[in-house]
């Protein structure tokens, strides 16, 4: 039987960034995909946002050069209200924040993925990795609980130290090494449409742009490529799921607006997908005796907007270098593996995962709620209003009684929404920095003649008292004010 220090299962991204990172740390190393190359089973395409350029800027330099890249320098949205009435467009390009954090601002770009795959596991390739391809693995060896390698779907066993699973949402790996059967709730099924388009014509209409559009509609955003773009709509995919992909992808494409823009830039139907993705709450185990899941095995897409990419190279990389140090002390066992956990954990990925409860109980009851999103427009519609520019252009009253009318209705609406602020919004609140919660409080102090006898100390654990959510963040012994380590943030720091 052959035999490798690593084995890794996957050719998407977090498998090729695995296998690169291995090879650099000079394991022998093998990675299998069952496409006939990498990228040609995977969703059509991503959009890959600005931390690329944090962490990879050397990847992301080079990517530009490839054939679909589109550049991002602004995310549209589209509010469409329950006749299909396009209600709302706005951008967002970022602050002046946003420009300097780092040295690429907001920019990011997006690539199909017939381009970003390729890429990704020829860079593995050059750093010294086999890659496998058209080979399906189709189960794992095991001895004693632990794995000792995979079988390819020939029925031919191949030997390793550690297996690296980055075999995407379905992994057969965790299933066949008996780490989970499904995933039990918080998986999406994403129906997926792609256009090939007019390049002049999208460069005009679209410009560098994602675009999204909201509404009784599920989540749906619109990545656009160097001469194409695709659209998808995500819903969980749960016991009471009674819609067809298809259908989902109907109520899009027949908006009005939506048809009006594909007209404009000659879009034509290529191809209809729909694929899974882990939306989790948080990730669940990783790691077992011989085996690291990584990328969407291990269910680490972005519990927010379902980002998955950058996830799965980084979660590939801390998987791969766990077992460069687990191989380099000759345990690979589970309790050695746990290293990995520990690491991820501690790392940005393990930091985006903080408040996956909190973003999947939200989306959970507004974006995938085409019903309450309904209702929910109106909301976001009244907000819209009170934009300066929205009162420049409100010409139904004079100038300030619109804004008051505008707040009125806004207030009228509170009653209604406040049990969704209170239940799903305030928990957010214990994300805010500690730092800011006492600029905040520190404003407010001096404003009320009550309070401005108060010491600050005592104010603030008055404060506490009061609000038991802000509690953890006003405990002196949680050393706060402490700078965050530089690396945790990229190059702009918080
Ligand atoms: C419709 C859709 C749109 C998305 N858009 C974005 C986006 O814009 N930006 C973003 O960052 N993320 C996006 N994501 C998420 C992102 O695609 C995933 O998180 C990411 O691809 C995960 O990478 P991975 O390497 O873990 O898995 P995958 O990309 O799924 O790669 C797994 C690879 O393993 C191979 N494989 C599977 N099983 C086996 C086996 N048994 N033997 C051999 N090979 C096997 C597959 O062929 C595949 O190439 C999107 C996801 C979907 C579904």
């Amino acid at each position: 039987m052959e035999k490798w220090d690593v084995v890794v299962v996957g050719g998407g991204p977090g498998g090729s960034y695995a296998a690169k990172t291995a090879a650099e740390a000079g394991l022998k190393t093998v990675f299998f995909e069952r496409g006939r190359k990498s990228g040609e089973k995977n969703s059509s395409g991503c959009g890959l946002g600005q931390r690329w350029w944090r962490d990879f800027p050397e990847l992301m330099s080079e990517l530009q050069e490839l054939p679909s890249v589109r550049k991002i320098e602004m995310v549209v949205i589209n509010l469409i209200d329950e006749h299909d009435r396009l209600r709302y467009r706005c951008g967002t390009t970022g602050s002046d924040l946003c420009a300097n954090r780092w040295p690429h601002g907001m920019d990011g770009i997006s690539i199909y993925r017939r381009d970003l795959d390729p890429f990704l596991a020829g860079k593995a390739v050059a750093a010294g990795a086999e890659l496998r391809t058209s080979t399906l693995i189709s189960d794992v060896l095991m001895e004693g609980g632990k794995v000792t390698g995979v079988k390819t779907e020939k029925g031919e066993p191949i030997g390793a130290e550690v297996v690296i699973a980055a075999d995407g949402a379905m992994s057969t790996m965790a299933r066949k090494a008996g780490m989970r059967n499904r995933w039990g709730g918080g998986c999406t099924l994403v129906p997926q449409l792609d256009f090939g388009c007019n390049e002049q014509k999208m460069d005009d209409i679209i410009g560098n742009a994602e675009w999204c559009w909201f509404g009784p509609l599920y989540g749906t955003y619109q990545v656009n490529f160097r001469d194409g773009f695709h659209i998808g709509a995500g819903q969980w995919l749960r016991d009471d799921w009674d819609e067809k992909p298809l259908d989902m992808m109907k109520k899009v494409v027949s908006i009005p607006g939506f048809q009006a823009m594909c007209r404009a830039i000659e879009a034509k139907p290529r191809e209809y997908q729909a694929h899974l993705l882990p939306w989790l709450k948080k990730p669940p185990k990783t790691y077992m005796a011989g085996m690291m899941l990584a990328g969407d095995a291990a269910g680490f897409p972005c519990p927010l907007e379902a980002e998955g990419i950058w996830h799965a190279v980084v979660s590939g990389r801390e998987a791969a270098n766990t077992a460069a140090w687990a191989i380099s002390r000759g345990d690979t066992s589970e309790k050695a593996l746990a290293e990995y956990e520990r690491r991820w954990r501690a790392s940005n990925l393990g930091k985006e995962h903080e408040f996956g409860e909190e973003f999947v109980n939200l989306w959970n009851s507004s974006i995938f709620d085409p019903k309450l999103m309904a209702r929910q427009i109106q909301l976001l519609l009244e907000f819209s209003m009170l934009h300066p520019f929205s009162i420049v252009f409100d010409w139904g009253d004079a100038h300030m009684d619109c804004f008051n009318q505008h707040l009125e209705h806004l207030m009228d609406l509170a009653p209604e929404f406040g049990e969704f602020g209170k239940t799903y919004i305030a928990p957010l609140g214990r994300g805010i920095w500690p730092k800011n919660v006492k600029r905040i409080l520190a404003t407010v102090k001096p404003r009320v003649p009550g309070l401005r006898r108060l010491s600050d100390e005592n104010f603030f654990k008055v404060v506490a008292r009061l609000s038991k959510g802000l509690a953890p963040f006003l405990d002196p012994a949680a050393k706060q004010d402490a700078p965050l380590p530089r690396e945790a943030y990229g190059a702009g720091g918080r």
